[in-house]
């Protein structure tokens, strides 16, 4: 049986070169912007790459912004936390410099996994990320990364994110159907979130016959790109949390089994279970200095919860804990 990865998803960087209107990160945003400290984290994959040997497991370290990919740091961090720590390396990217091919270069030589954020067709994309050119960049780079992989045998997989708004939902099925045409293999889903641009949110978030809607394509759309090598990521629960957003409804959770699976560090080296909860639960991973310091970390979390519960855990929107990628295990959930 395949031992489960360790996902740590690591924010370095707050800067973007794209507007998007529903991001924190739109460049257009008059605020600091800070970065993560790249000693800080060469020191600390190291610290993962011993806990990896301890537990036997594979460690599977994401980088995510802002841009991760134009920040300056991040190549040579790469290279090391690969070569020299035996780490595996993904990255969730805008693929504003997926086209050249130094960057796919490095890409398929040292990556595990590549998520590229695609939310609709070409037009649609460009226009709303402010950004011209940009879908065509991203299914070259796609379609280079795909031959490249095909001839060698090897290259990360390929992985687009969709951001789903009511707009834009309708072109969801074409649109994957249009990433499978340019090698993607995994797609993946957010609903478009109200908590990082309020004034965006009301007249794009999804409604409940949208959601209904998607449901109901889910399965055919499943199948007809299962036929095409390509895997629709998120099942039941996730579509679930879908719909009790869309329907203005929380969902707490009971125990998420904090720390088990799933790690999130933002750029101010804060550790916690997910992205929402740093500072209800973040412990400074320049505390964090033994591998015994991170076998502990899943108790920690779960003694933290029971003190004092962060409100984001009463409807809870971290979405590896509703199954999205298929690797987390399924939490126990609080009754709405
Ligand atoms: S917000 Fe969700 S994932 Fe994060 S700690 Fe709370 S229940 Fe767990």
């Amino acid at each position: 049986m395949k031992t489960e990865p360790l996902v740590v998803v690591w924010r370095v960087t707050e800067r973007c070169n794209l507007q998007c209107p529903f991001c924190a990160y739109d460049r257009r945003l008059a605020k600091p912007r800070r970065e993560a400290d790249p000693a800080e984290i060469r020191r600390f994959a190291a610290l993962l790459s011993q806990w990896s040997a301890t537990t036997g497991r594979p460690v599977l370290l994401s980088w995510l912004g802002g841009e991760p990919l134009l920040w300056r740091p991040l190549a040579e961090l790469t290279r090391a936390c690969h070569h020299e720590l035996q780490l595996q390396i993904s990255t969730t990217t805008n693929g504003s410099t997926l086209h050249r091919p130094e960057v796919q270069a490095h890409l398929h030589e040292h990556y595990a996994e590549l998520t590229v954020s695609v939310d609709g067709p070409a037009a649609m994309h460009d226009a709303l990320r402010g950004c011209a050119g940009l879908s065509d960049r991203i299914r070259d780079g796609v379609r280079a990364l795909a031959a490249r992989k095909r001839h060698t045998g090897h290259g990360p997989l390929l992985r687009a994110n969709v951001v789903l708004m009511r707009a834009s939902l309708p072109d969801f099925p074409g649109l994957c159907s249009t990433l499978a045409d340019w090698g993607i293999e995994e797609i993946t889903c957010n609903q478009l979130g109200g908590l990082d641009r309020p004034e965006f949110y009301p007249a794009n978030r999804l409604l409940p016959d949208r959601v209904r809607w998607l449901e109901e394509q889910w399965p055919a759309l499943e199948s007809s790109l299962a036929c095409r090598g390509v895997r629709l990521l998120g099942g039941a629960a996730y579509l679930h949390r879908l719909t009790l957003t869309a329907q203005g409804r929380r969902l707490p959770v009971a125990d998420c089994l904090p720390g088990r699976t799933f790690w999130f560090v933002d750029e101010k080296g804060r550790l916690a279970p997910c992205s929402f909860t740093p500072q209800d639960y973040g412990v400074p991973i320049s505390n964090l200095r033994t591998a015994g310091d991170l076998l502990a970390l899943p108790e920690r979390f779960t003694l933290a919860r029971a003190c004092h519960r962060a409100v984001a855990c009463e409807d809870c929107h971290s979405t590896q804990v509703f199954a999205k990628f298929s690797r987390s295990p399924a939490p126990a959930l609080l009754p709405a």
